[in-house]
């Protein structure tokens, strides 16, 4: 048993002084102890549950910073960058991506994220063909993980088609595409190589969108993966509006209310193009919201409705997507801001109980367990040990206490004040860094000088 001592703890029912924590050797949580008394292994100054980062495509850390000037295209755009994104592709191996994705998951456990949604769909060779291993890269994904000990729950994607009108994959996409039957192979043999990770990886799957998988095939999703997550890209950005609309007579969030039988075991990425109706009618279904702010700003996708989402009931998560910085302070803090830019407000999120930095954490801890189904998002006796430790030694921090702990850490902070963090009780990060660091960035090094003239 790992026993943790905390000065402050979030607790389910709120904030708690002096609790100790211990965590089983199978990485749940054995039981909560308010109250001076045992000693302890670790002693700590604030200790929060650890979110999840729901959505990630790891190999796309290898572009970052390199999208940032203007093309011959006169209007640079989400779409001129996604075929940056596809020339990119052509020369990553299987090393490359692995170590790429080590490097990513490193990142996501430093900022203070315990698990990560992998929406994976590079799958195969450059040309198309499939490896003789179906599910190469996704072992990669997996042994990346074995590397960093997050938590992983891996979504191979389905990525059938080049448009709404099922035409075929264009050169950049090539690497991506199955067919039902191809993928469903792919899927159970990812399945078989999550087996080498800890029992808390998972396995979810992920139509990758309207544009990429045909109408018939996503009314029957469902039924298809009757259990597990379900994630997908939807209503990122106008011309993906236009495109559902031209071709299936409806925009993207009604076609997929009235067609996909959304529930909670859904995840929806992005909604950053919904109407009001929509909004209030999609946080219905149960359905998580997938928010990913910091790349919906890189990207110019629009802003999602925060206010209205949380308003109606709706539930929400957060991810890295592009991985153009992993953040988890700056990806809440981000969210709150694009409310406020949009209204002319401040503290957007905030309810009359909870502070804005209180809500967001709240619900972005409760959105990201049931976004990928694991047992995490509360300090709780049967939950997996996900936990994060805020330095209470710091400036920032000294002297605030409950709420405006969350609010100094988002608001005023960064990641720099994580300085453990947990992992279904894998103890990765340790005084603000994780403890494979060295040999995961020498790796990372390697892919990306080889890569040099390729990005
Ligand atoms: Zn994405």
């Amino acid at each position: 048993m790992t026993l943790i001592r905390a000065a402050q703890a979030l607790l389910p029912d709120g904030w708690a002084s002096d609790v100790l924590v211990g965590i089983a050797p199978d990485g749940r949580i054995a039981n909560v102890v308010q109250g001076p008394g045992q000693a302890a292994d670790h002693h700590v100054g604030i200790l929060l549950p650890a979110p999840v980062n729901v959505h990630s495509h790891a190999f796309q850390r290898a572009m970052a910073g390199l999208t940032e000037r203007r093309g011959p295209d006169p209007s640079d755009s989400f779409w001129t960058w996604r075929r940056l994104m596809f020339r990119s592709l052509d020369r990553l191996t299987p090393d490359h991506v692995q170590a790429i994705t080590a490097y990513v998951q490193m990142e996501m456990l430093e900022a203070g994220y315990a698990t990560n949604a992998e929406f994976h769909y590079l799958h195969h060779q450059p040309g198309g063909t499939p490896y003789d291993n179906l599910a190469e890269m996704s072992q990669r994904v997996v042994a990346a993980a074995s590397d960093t000990g997050i938590g992983l729950t891996l979504l191979p994607v389905h990525y059938q088609f080049g448009g709404c009108d099922g035409r075929g994959l264009g050169p950049g996409q090539i690497r991506f595409g199955c067919d039902p039957d191809l993928f469903g192979q792919l899927h159970a043999d990812a399945g078989t190589a999550l087996g080498h990770l800890p029992s808390d990886a998972g396995l979810g799957v992920a139509p990758h969108s309207l544009r990429a998988v045909g109408a018939d095939t996503l009314r029957s999703y469902a039924d298809r993966f009757p259990t597990g997550p379900i994630h997908m890209h939807l209503a990122e950005q106008i011309p993906e509006v236009d495109e559902v609309q031209a071709h299936w007579g409806a925009r993207p969030v009604d076609w997929a209310l009235d067609n996909m039988a959304l529930d909670g075991r859904w995840c929806l990425i992005h909604c950053t193009q919904m109407t009001s109706d929509e909004t209030i009618r999609l946080a219905r279904t149960g359905a998580v919201a997938g928010l990913c702010p910091i790349t919906e700003s890189s990207l110019g996708d629009g802003i999602f409705d925060g206010v209205r989402w949380l308003g109606a009931g709706g539930g929400l998560a957060i991810g890295s997507d592009s991985n153009i910085r992993i953040a988890l302070a700056e990806e809440l803090r981000t969210l709150d801001y694009s409310q406020r830019l949009r209204d002319g407000s401040r503290a957007a999120l905030a309810s009359a109980e909870m502070s804005t930095g209180r809500r967001l954490y709240d619900a972005t801890l409760r959105g990201g367990a049931q976004a990928i189904a694991r047992d995490t998002g509360a300090i709780a006796a049967g939950n997996w040990g996900d936990l994060l430790v805020l330095d209470a030694t710091s400036v920032h921090l000294e002297g605030r206490e409950g709420d405006t702990v969350l609010d100094s850490w988002i608001f005023a902070g960064d990641d720099r004040l994580v300085t453990d963090v947990w992992s279904a009780g894998r103890h990765q990060v340790q005084n603000g860094q994780h403890v494979g660091r060295d040999a995961i960035t020498a790796a990372y090094r390697r892919a990306m000088a080889d890569l040099r003239d390729a990005l």
